[in-house]
């Protein structure tokens, strides 16, 4: 009797551990499929051209934004998905109405130089204003100068990320400060304007540009990026000659209210239809770049997911739900939106997902999650470490999920070989050129082993 007890023991033991190593090789095989399909295919690159060049500058509110959510809903309806539709709103909509423009004057001479408005900036005078240049490294450097140094001038931030760092996200980091609150500070000293070194690792002559706030309250006061290479030109300038001014020119607004929307298309679960795997990225770049890395390539690879899952005839389990947001950029509008929907719906999230590191390398995944979450996909993910997904574990979302935290799901982002990222980032350099088709697919292919192993296993 106990020996024939011991021996179905036995038994079971020896079925499950069977079964275990089953789906462990089925996981493999499909992983195997997956990636195969991601680098043979060319659709999102193509995807990712067209949308580049039909709508470059996809700034929230802009015509090239609108443009962008047809393009990519044309690209996700293609993939006949079981439901897409848009998920209207109303936002503000800060836009360049033209180039910006500054001269630098010394001596008898002048000189024009690379500039950008930076986000939110606010425009001069029609004819510009001219402005001596003070030339600081810090926001603290402005308290110690005071205002009768400080008023009627361009301060002109002029810290370098440090390419000490061998993680440029910490570089930039350490610098983003100048950019982001940089003029709302000489504002309150009374300066007339601002330039800022543009936050890029590379010395060369595109200026980047990114969202600037002002405190509430402070006079707001035009804010424009220079480029490194005349960050450096301009700082020789003023060091070598005495009473270097520079004039500014910057023509901006801001409508109160625009229609916009979030791109969201379905592919039912086949089990639990009522729960969700949200994979998603944002649609918006800034005015200047036609934003293949920042968030074309996303964009793109999340609708490959589907392509990928119909080619492969995986039938997901749970429903996965493709989010495009809106206005990451500049006010996240489009990442509230959908936070709020997703408070009305009361549907289970199991997990969301982001990819909005660029169309780089893929390393891992960033998770923001409890412990047992964070332990569970790592254990999950294990077999992508063979295709060079090593990187997997705490870390950070993005910011289109982030809101999602306040219902406890766990935030997933892509993490990508950032070396590169710095020189193409927010600017005119930001380019489908600049995407390797193949690191971008590994991206592409990453993401859907990811979506594949948490819709079939779980992560309890
Ligand atoms: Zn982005």
């Amino acid at each position: 009797m106990i020996r024939r007890q011991m021996k179905l023991v036995a038994m079971v033991t020896l079925l499950a551990g069977t079964l275990a190593t089953y789906a462990q090789d089925t996981d493999k095989t499909t992983i195997s499929a997956i990636y195969q399909n991601a680098l043979t295919s060319y659709d999102s690159y193509n995807n990712l051209k067209e949308l580049c060049s039909k709508a470059p500058g996809r700034l929230v509110g802009s015509k090239a934004s609108e443009k962008a959510i047809q393009i990519l809903k044309a690209q996700v309806g293609k993939l006949n998905p079981d439901t897409t539709y848009l998920q209207s709103y109303i936002t503000p909509s800060w836009r360049c109405k033209s180039k910006s423009q500054a001269i630098v004057y010394y001596g008898s001479k002048k000189e024009s130089l690379n500039v950008v408005n930076l986000g939110l900036s606010v425009s001069t005078p029609d004819k510009g204003i001219t402005g001596e240049i003070l030339e600081v490294h810090t926001l603290n450097a402005l308290d110690s100068l005071g205002s009768k140094a400080v008023k009627d001038k361009i301060v002109f931030f002029n810290r370098a990320m440090d390419n000490s760092k061998t993680t440029t996200f910490e570089a930039y980091g350490g610098a983003i400060d100048q950019r982001a609150n940089g003029a709302s500070k000489a504002a309150q000293f009374g300066a007339a304007g601002v330039l800022v070194r543009s936050l890029s690792t590379e010395h060369y002559d595109f200026p980047h540009t990114g969202v600037s706030r002002y405190k509430e309250g402070v006079k707001k006061i035009p804010n424009i990026s220079i480029s490194t290479n005349d960050a450096d030109k301009l700082s020789r300038i003023n060091k070598e000659n005495t009473g270097v001014k520079v004039w500014i020119k910057s023509d901006t607004e801001t409508i109160d209210s625009a229609e916009t929307a979030n791109l969201i298309a379905e592919m039912k679960g086949s089990q639990h239809p009522e729960k969700v795997i949200v994979i998603g990225a944002h649609m918006d770049s800034w005015f200047n770049a036609p934003g293949a890395h920042d968030d074309g390539a996303g964009c793109e690879q999340m609708i490959d997911v589907f392509r990928i899952f119909r080619e492969l005839n995986i039938k997901p389990v749970n429903t996965i739900r493709l989010v495009l947001f809106m206005d990451e950029e500049m006010y996240q509008s489009g990442s509230k939106v959908y936070a709020d929907f997703v408070g009305k719906e009361k549907k289970e999230h199991i997990v969301s997902i982001e990819s909005d590191a660029g169309g780089l390398l893929p390393l891992g995944f960033g998770i923001d999650a409890g412990d047992s979450v964070i332990n569970a996909i790592q254990k999950l993910t294990l077999p992508l470490i063979d295709y060079g997904i090593y990187k997997t574990g705490k870390g950070y979302g993005g910011v289109d999920i982030a809101p999602l935290k306040q219902f406890g799901i766990p935030l997933i982002g892509l993490t990508t070989n950032s070396q590169r990222y710095f020189e193409y980032h927010h600017s005119a350099n930001d380019t489908v050129e600049n995407v390797s088709r193949r690191e971008m697919q590994l991206g592409t292919a990453a993401i859907a082993s990811m979506v594949y192993l948490i819709d079939k296993n779980g992560i309890k």
